[in-house]
């Protein structure tokens, strides 16, 4: 089923992020999560492609096998990093070989050590022209990113705005934001993109907590804030984690029923390959979820 399908209908459409591990053991533990995130029931799980140094060449591999063996729709991230249009072309053709349906269409991160993205030879820029690509081979839903707190090299938030317009415009059926801990900027963003004419969807997309300095790290990465209320909640409990986590999922629990009471179309999890926040979170929603066991409140779920 194809992301426009989910959003068209009138139902949530709860969806989970995934990464591929790097190393087989992580690869283990990931297949070992993977039957618990299913048995929580999201629409779909999307799995990323080459995000925050993981690897590339699995992406395809585990969302073919979320979708054979568990019967999951997925959604599989692409970027411009390190390919060129015919190159783009062939993972596109592998990716429908596999009968998936969808695509997180985006430009990929500058490579470690670098500040500007540099469009490989015969390669693309923009996520713009990635989504124009995809709508030109045909038959994919297309999701983009969107970035309520302005996305981190743009100039300025209205800049950004029309950057994400080009994208809309170039075919996407729905924008999922970069996580964010404060509901005021992603409500100011769907303003915005309403004013400019973005009528997709645009999904929230949360990212529970699992430890203090993991959270300052990837917000610092990504150009989201932290509200001071809730840094000075988790500077309180820093070095004692069932607290962290406790601390976590209670505000991300408030952000997300204050987006559902505000009629958000969806919610997609950014879940880190952990199973016990999201189990968490989704019990603590009320919906009708498997509530975690105490023993599964280990570190390494
Ligand atoms: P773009 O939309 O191309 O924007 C990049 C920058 O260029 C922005 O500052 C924008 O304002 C500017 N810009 C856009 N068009 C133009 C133009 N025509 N002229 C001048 N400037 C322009 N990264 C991964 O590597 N793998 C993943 O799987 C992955 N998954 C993600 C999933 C989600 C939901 C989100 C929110 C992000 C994800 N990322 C992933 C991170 C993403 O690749 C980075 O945020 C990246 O820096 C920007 O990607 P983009 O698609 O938003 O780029």
């Amino acid at each position: 089923m194809r992301l426009n399908e989910y959003y068209e209908k009138q139902e949530l459409t709860i969806s989970f992020e995934i990464f591929p591990p790097k190393t087989e053991d992580g690869l283990r533990q990931l297949e070992a999560r993977l039957s618990r995130l299913i048995e929580l029931n999201p629409s779909f799980i999307s799995v990323t492609y080459g995000a925050m140094g993981s690897t590339r060449s699995r992406t395809l591999e585990i969302a073919s096998k979320i979708r054979r063996e568990y019967g999951m729709e997925t959604a599989h991230h692409l970027t411009c990093v390190g390919a060129n249009r015919h190159e783009i072309q062939k993972v596109l053709e592998e990716i429908r070989a596999a009968g998936i349906e969808n695509i997180v269409a985006l430009r990929g991160d500058p490579p470690k050590g670098e500040t500007k993205f540099q469009a490989p030879k015969d390669g693309y820029s923009y996520a713009v022209e990635l989504v124009e690509h995809i709508r030109n081979f045909g038959g994919f839903g297309i999701a983009v990113a969107g970035y309520p707190e302005k996305h981190i090299e743009a100039s300025d938030f209205e800049t950004d705005l029309y950057y994400l317009k080009d994208k809309a415009d170039a075919g996407a059926d729905v924008i999922i934001t970069q996580l964010f801990y404060d509901n005021s900027y992603f409500y100011r963003f769907v303003e915005r993109c309403r004013a400019i004419g973005i009528r997709q969807p645009i999904v929230p997309g949360l990212l529970p907590i699992l430890n203090v300095q993991q959270i300052r790290r990837i917000t610092s990465m990504c150009g989201s804030s932290i509200p001071d209320s809730l840094q000075n909640e988790l500077q309180a409990v820093e070095n004692d984690e069932p607290k962290v986590m406790q601390v976590g999922i209670r505000h991300i629990t408030r952000q997300v029923q204050d987006l559902l009471e505000q009629g958000v179309p969806g919610v997609h999890f950014y879940v880190l390959n952990r199973f016990f926040h999201i189990a968490e979170i989704m019990a603590e929603l009320g919906f009708t979820v498997r509530k975690p066991q105490p023993a599964e409140a280990h570190p390494e779920l």
